[in-house]
């Protein structure tokens, strides 16, 4: 089996395997922006897919120091939305 690395929730502040968790990233324009492929340029940040987690991301305070930047709320509810939107998709085992 093949080891999975391991990344932090920002939210709750547990360890996950990365595939468990979403990728949030701060572009280098200062963009904030869910990231699905992980591997998006800027500084990112980790939250897990718990339900109370991903409504952290609404959390604008929250997510301006996980990811050093000045955050806003609407933009953080169309991040939110695209995430919990990509979330139901995989849980109806879509493929
Ligand atoms: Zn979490």
């Amino acid at each position: 089996m093949k080891k999975q690395p391991m990344r932090t929730c920002v939210m709750c502040r547990q360890k996950r395997e990365k595939r468990e968790l979403v990728r949030i990233v701060r572009t280098p324009e200062g963009e904030i922006k869910f990231d699905p492929t992980g591997k998006a340029n800027g500084r990112g940040c980790y939250v897990c897919t718990s339900e109370e987690c991903l409504s952290g991301v609404k959390n604008v305070s929250r997510i301006a120091r996980a990811l050093d930047t000045a955050a806003d709320a609407q933009q953080l509810n169309r991040v939110y939305e695209e995430i919990t939107s990509y979330v139901n998709q995989g849980t109806k085992g879509e493929k």
